[in-house]
């Protein structure tokens, strides 16, 4: 039977995937490679790729009467791809996802559920350069991790929170029953001081409901609304509506300077 201290290792829901993969081998095809953490200590596990060949006998039926296999730490190799894979998606600095990814995210709930009702919400910091100048540029990323973290915190799993430009971020939204409170909760989260700095947020915000469910057009119109509250006094938010289809676009790339 199984050695207490290899289940103890592998841990027991590992060991049963194990052993069921095995089980479902056949003996023509009796290998299997099977990656999981192994826990060498407390708190240290490591991931390791089992080289498994299930031994079957030659009765007929065949019986499974074991394994036999060895360990290979992939942990490092792993590790590493995660990290290519993390920085290809998300935005080093606040680690919230990038708008490449943010944007195929979204496509595929709105491709998914088209009837559901969907915001996207574009926040734009005001007078941003501001603080760069004059508390240094090294506090000004600490607003806007600040400000990323604020977003996290303040909206939900099923919701996509992306970094779009140097002080852009959106957050795409799934509303049930009202937009604006959510909208008004977010507002309210990225508003205030932080530290010496009074934190100005402005939002525009667009709705399936107003514009239908492309994702370009959703955020041409959220640009729009943007827009209008930038050039209406800023730090507050608006939602698009036709009156605002002539005015220009608010938004900028990211830079690093
Ligand atoms: P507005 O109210 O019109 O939005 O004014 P603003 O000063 O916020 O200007 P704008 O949004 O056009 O420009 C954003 C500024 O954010 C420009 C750039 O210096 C700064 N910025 C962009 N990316 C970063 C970053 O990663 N770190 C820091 N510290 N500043 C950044
Ligand atoms: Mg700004």
């Amino acid at each position: 039977e199984t050695d207490p201290r290899v289940m103890e290792l592998i841990g027991k829901d590992s060991w049963r995937g194990l052993a069921d993969a095995l089980r479902a081998t056949t003996p023509g095809q009796p290998t299997v490679t099977f990656d999981c953490l192994i826990h060498y200590k407390e708190n240290a596990a490591r991931w390791t790729r089992i080289l498994a060949r299930a031994i079957w006998s030659p009765d007929e039926p065949p019986r499974y009467t074991g394994a036999i296999g060895k360990a290979i730490d992939v942990h490092d190799s792993r590790m590493h791809l995660d990290n290519l894979e993390r920085m290809a998606t998300h935005d080093a600095m606040t680690g919230l996802l990038n708008h490449a990814t943010a944007k195929k995210r979204i496509q595929e709930r709105l491709e998914e559920r088209p009837e559901g009702r969907y915001a996207l919400a574009i926040l734009d910091l005001d007078h941003f350069k501001s603080a760069n100048d004059n508390y240094g540029h090294s506090f000004g990323d600490q607003v806007l991790i600040y400000m990323a973290d604020k977003l996290r915190q303040n909206t939900r799993g099923g919701d996509i929170a992306a970094r779009v430009g140097g002080d852009e971020m959106v957050v795409f939204l799934e509303c049930k029953i009202e937009v604006e409170p959510a909208i008004e909760r977010i507002f309210n989260a990225v508003t205030g001081m932080y530290e010496q700095f009074p934190l100005s947020v402005s939002i525009g915000v667009a709705t399936t409901e107003k514009v239908g469910t492309d994702y370009e057009t959703l955020f041409h119109a959220a640009d729009q609304a943007l827009y209008t509250v930038k050039r209406s006094g800023r730090g507050h938010y608006r939602f698009y509506d036709e009156s605002m289809d002539k005015t220009l676009s608010a938004i900028s790339p990211i830079d690093s300077d």
